[in-house]
């Protein structure tokens, strides 16, 4: 994505000039930073496409009292279908990550529901259930303080069971109906769409990164177009200052008018180099520096643009002691 062409300011300093360097470094920073945002919108985009779970819930007496398509299945979790009684840890706390962890139910078909945190959702999921203890599905209710936020799960090594993620205040409902003695079934299945859950902080990332990126070419163009009117009316300000100083330096060089009988009017006289036309009494010269004359309005015009005697080429100017950049 690195394109010289769009920021003549980055092109203009790659190629050389001492006080580039420094933004340079400022560039590579920005462009850096430009393609670590690429790499995290596109890992968010992946995160983002994940599988909806439809849970179910039952009472003792089989009554539903919950369904809803609000959790998802985690990234290492077969797409399958589960159901059983609700275990929950029997211990201190609900992590499940003491190898030795019992549940409230443990007969199979059985689901056990844990809490987030503490250990990898690997190691709730597949050591402590799948491997010893046979549930068919593990239920990982998020942390405390997130309401019904859920997000896939990666659980490398724990491919074996079921494992989805449901909301803090979801799970909560369910440990607090199995603590108070009612006996839980939960039935989960996969959702009806595949659901790209855009979150608010892709779009905020997305549109911070597009702003960045628009404002940083902005900006570019503008310090760039602004520098070079400043150098061009530098120059052109300086150009005007010597032409005016070279102008008063030529009108100081000897004038003379030619009269009847100087050699240059007779009919061996020169004719002016500049316009081709015989010398002429009354005629107005410019002597140069280095003696030779010319028509004053022929001559001036000329060494203004030209700086040096059309005859012997010496620089006239420079003799005067001015440099003009011609
Ligand atoms: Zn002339
Ligand atoms: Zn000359």
């Amino acid at each position: 994505t690195f394109c010289l062409h769009c920021c003549p300011t980055i092109s203009g300093r790659l190629q050389g000039s001492g006080p580039g360097t420094m933004s340079m470094k400022r560039v590579e920073k920005f462009w850096f930073l430009f393609l670590l945002m690429d790499f995290l919108i596109s890992f968010h985009t992946t995160e983002a496409i994940s599988v909806k779970a439809s849970v179910s819930l039952f009472h003792f007496n089989r009554t539903v009292f919950e369904r809803c398509e609000c959790s998802l299945y985690g990234f290492n979790s077969p797409c399958l279908s589960a159901q059983g009684m609700v275990g929950i840890p029997v211990s201190a706390d609900l992590y499940a990550c003491d190898r030795n962890t019992d549940f409230t139910v443990m007969k199979a078909p059985w689901i056990a529901l844990i809490e987030r945190g503490n250990c990898s959702f690997a190691e709730k999921i597949q050591i402590r259930l799948a491997a010893e203890r046979g549930a068919a599905a593990a239920v990982i209710y998020n942390y405390r303080g997130t309401g019904n936020e859920v997000l896939p799960m990666s659980h490398h090594g724990a491919e074996k069971i079921v494992a989805i993620m449901i909301g803090n205040l979801k799970g909560m409902e369910i440990l607090h109906r199995i603590r108070n003695g009612m006996k839980v079934t939960m039935v989960i299945e996969v959702g009806k769409k595949r659901s790209l859950s855009v979150n608010i902080f892709t779009i905020l990332f997305i549109s911070v990164s597009f702003f960045v990126v628009a404002a940083a070419t902005v900006g570019c163009y503008v310090s760039y177009s602004a520098r070079r009117l400043i150098i061009a009316r530098a120059q052109s300000r300086e150009q005007r200052q010597l032409r005016a100083k070279a102008k008063k330096a030529i009108e100081q060089m000897k004038l003379r008018t030619l009269k009847e009988g100087d050699k240059e009017t007779g009919p061996d006289g020169d004719s002016c180099v500049v316009c081709f036309e015989q010398y002429k009494p009354n005629d107005v010269m410019r002597v140069l520096t280095c003696n030779h004359v010319f028509h004053k309005t022929c001559i001036d015009p000329w060494l203004l643009e030209h700086g040096t005697c059309p005859l012997c080429k010496c620089d006239i100017l420079k003799v005067l002691g001015v440099t003009l950049v011609l």
